[in-house]
C-alpha cells in the first residue's frame, strides 16, 4: 500500500487547548494531508474530550486511553477504574500515554510504577498498542517492560529522549520511535542518532499544543505542522519527503492497525 497522507501519532487536540478553533485546527491538518490524528489520553477527563473531537471528525480523529505518569496521584486506582470503562469507546485504538516521568517530580515514584504496570497489563491482555512517555526514567522503565515477553507489547516511544542503547532496546522489542518537533531544533542529539534508528522504525508526532517545530517554536503547536517534521527527517535521511510520508504512515498503521476502518 502506497500511503499518500500523514499520521500524527501523538497529539492533544482537546477543546480546552483550542477553545475557539478546534474545528479549524483539525481542518487545517487534513488540508495539510495529515489525515489521521491520534489523541493521547492523560487523565480521567480526556476520554470525554477525545470523544468530542471524534464526533467532529470521525474519519480523522482517533484516541488512546491512559493515565499519564505526571498525573499519577494518590487516587490513581479510581482513575484507572474510570479509564477502563472507556477502552472500547468509539475510535479508541490503544493505551497511552503511559510510562514513568521522574524529570519534574519523584513524589509518586512508587505509584507511577504501579500505575504503569497495570496499564501494561491491559495492553498485553487486550492486545492493544501503546504510546509510552518515559522521561528521566529509562533505568526504571526498561526493567519493568522487560518483564513482559517480547511480542506481547507493541507501541511507540513517544517524544524519544533516549540514546543509542535505548534505541537499540526499543528496536529489539519491536517499538517504534516517535519523532516530533524537537528534531527541527538546532543542536539536538536525535539528529545524529536518527540514521542508525532507520526510517522503518520511526513514526511522526506533534505532541500539540506543545513542542511546535521550527519556525513555529514557542507558539501553539498543531497537527498541520507534521510536514515540517517530515521535511527535516527527509533531509537527515537524504530521501524524498514522499518516501518519509509513505514509510512513517505504514509504520504507524503497523503499530495501530485499528486506524484503518473496515
Ligand atoms: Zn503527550
Amino acid at each position: 500500500m502506497e500511503y499518500s497522507y500523514y499520521i500524527d501519532t501523538h497529539s492533544h487536540l482537546y477543546r480546552e487547548y483550542y477553545p475557539n478553533d478546534l474545528e479549524n485546527v483539525i481542518q487545517r491538518s487534513i488540508d495539510a494531508h495529515v489525515e489521521k490524528i491520534i489523541l493521547a489520553g492523560v487523565d480521567a477527563v480526556t476520554p470525554k474530550l477525545i470523544a468530542e473531537a471524534v464526533e467532529l471528525f470521525p474519519e480523522n480523529i482517533y484516541g488512546l486511553i491512559g493515565l499519564h505518569p505526571s498525573d499519577v496521584k494518590d487516587n490513581y486506582q479510581d482513575v484507572l477504574d474510570e479509564l477502563e470503562k472507556h477502552i472500547e469507546d468509539k475510535n479508541i485504538v490503544g493505551i497511552g500515554e503511559i510510562g514513568l516521568d521522574y524529570y519534574h517530580d519523584r513524589n509518586f515514584e512508587k505509584e507511577q510504577q504501579i500505575t504503569f504496570k497495570k496499564q501494561l497489563d491491559w495492553a498485553r491482555d487486550l492486545g492493544k498498542p501503546l504510546s509510552l512517555h518515559i522521561r528521566s526514567a529509562y533505568n526504571e522503565a526498561v526493567p519493568i517492560m522487560n518483564q513482559y515477553e517480547i511480542g506481547s507489547l507493541k507501541g511507540v516511544l513517544h517524544c524519544f529522549s533516549g540514546g543509542t542503547q535505548e534505541a537499540e532496546w526499543a528496536k529489539k522489542r519491536g517499538f517504534m520511535i516517535g519523532i516530533g518537533g524537537i528534531i527541527t531544533f538546532k543542536n539536538n542529539k536525535l539528529q545524529e542518532l536518527l540514521p542508525s534508528i532507520g526510517l522503518k522504525n520511526i513514526v511522526l508526532e506533534t505532541d500539540a499544543p506543545y513542542l511546535a517545530p521550527t519556525p513555529h517554536r514557542g507558539t501553539t503547536n498543531e497537527s498541520a505542522y507534521i510536514p515540517l517534521i517530515a521535511q527535516k527527517v527527509a533531509e537527515i535521511f537524504n530521501t524524498p519527503v514522499k518516501e518519509v510520508m509513505k514509510q512513517t504512515t505504514e509504520n504507524a498503521i503497523k503499530i495501530f492497525p485499528d486506524l484503518i476502518q473496515e
